[in-house]
């Protein structure tokens, strides 16, 4: 096996102000705890500087006129019609040097994708990527520039059949728009129920449209959704699923925004069941591009990447509380000085209600995606 693992200390030092939740130094964090816990350095592994994408490469997913206005708005210039795309909000402000930042975060992930085509890496993984809310001509939900969307996008153009497997809290709205039609790439997405949080999209009856049919899979969850219910719903419809589409390769979104400490969302996953499913995520494909997506509780987040990349590299971390070390990259709390965490099942109604809404999404799928794929439910 070959991996690469994306990394620079200057993209990750970019900031969208002081009050944003959206914090790309968490790729910082996660690099060195991946060091401290001596899961970086291995033989078959690299750690490479991402470049930027090539401008041009933006348009197969983009309009025009939106970049002209996210270049501008990178120079600092403000207009009226930026906030008509969505550029100048509160969740994504215009921030001098957006631009050229989504340049390098996108051709990070444009560079894995061809790592992994060329025959270059087997496991990829861009802590920066996975802007899967960015619409064609809209900045939302802390995306200005759809990375998943511009590589799927030049993927298919190749001939390429992709699967997407999105473990972000958030539905990807972006990415589903841009293959809502298509059958070339197979997008599948958990995520907290649009009926409690961002974007509001992503119900299970949004399967595609025309040839695109059963090819656009969303398993919403109930608020309270712990290791057991998350898990049982990934391992009944996404294996099956992937295994019959047999794309040619798979690509990954891991947003850490699941965990129950995140600040966002309302999941109430642990490190536990998030490692069950990048397990599973790492079985299913020996091509395998990985990108961070969200994770709020950045110290988490960092934690959650370190085991994703030491199962994506099928190595044990070295030692169980080396985060502990001078106690400083966790502060003082004695739960997070380990890799793995305490088991926190949700109970009564909210894991009954949780458990209810899982199953729904399981059989609405089994019922009207899976005999598309011909996969017996
Ligand atoms: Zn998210």
């Amino acid at each position: 096996m070959r991996s690469v693992f994306i990394h620079s200390h200057d993209l990750a030092k970019f900031e969208f102000g002081p009050g944003h939740p959206y914090k790309p130094e968490r790729a910082i964090k996660a690099y060195e705890l991946c060091r401290r816990y001596g899961v970086m350095g291995r033989p078959w592994m690299r750690t490479m500087a991402p470049k930027p994408i090539d401008p041009g490469l933006l348009s197969l997913f983009h309009d025009e006129a939106y970049l002209k206005l996210l270049r501008e708005a990178s120079t600092g210039k403000v207009t009226l019609d930026m906030l008509a795309h969505g550029i100048g909000s509160e969740d994504n402000p215009i921030v001098t040097g957006i631009y050229e930042w989504s340049l390098m975060t996108a051709g990070a992930t444009y560079m894995g994708m061809r790592l992994i085509l060329e025959g270059e890496a087997d496991v990829v993984f861009n802590p920066l990527g996975g802007f899967h809310h960015a619409r064609r001509d809209y900045a939302e939900g802390f995306c200005y520039v759809n990375d998943v969307a511009v590589a799927i996008g030049d993927a298919m153009k190749r001939g390429l059949r992709v699967a997407f497997i999105d473990i972000d809290a958030h539905h990807c709205n972006g990415v589903q728009d841009a293959f809502y039609e298509e059958d070339q790439a197979l997008i599948i997405s958990l995520h907290e129920t649009g009926e409690t949080l961002y974007p509001g999209t992503g119900r299970a009856d949004e399967i595609g449209a025309g040839k695109g049919v059963g090819y656009n899979v969303n398993i919403p969850l109930a608020e309270g959704t712990d290791d057991e219910v998350y898990v049982y719903a990934f391992h009944e419809v996404v294996p099956p699923l992937v295994r019959a589409f047999e794309p040619d390769f798979l690509v990954a979104e891991i947003g850490a925004d699941t965990l129950r400490s995140d600040p966002l969302t309302d999941l109430m996953l642990t490190n536990n069941g998030y490692q069950e499913v990048v397990e599973a995520i790492k079985g299913l494909s020996g091509r395998l591009l990985v990108l961070g997506g969200g994770g709020y509780d950045i110290y988490r987040t960092a934690r959650c990447w370190t085991l994703a990349w030491a199962i994506l590299n099928e190595v044990e971390p070295q030692d169980e509380f080396a985060g502990a070390v001078g106690g400083m990259m966790f502060g003082p709390e004695m739960e997070v000085s380990s890799l793995h965490d305490v088991p926190r099942p949700t109970t009564g109604q909210v894991k009954e209600r949780a458990f209810a809404a899982a199953r729904e999404a399981v059989e609405f799928i089994r019922s009207n995606v899976f005999p598309v794929h011909r996969i017996r439910g």
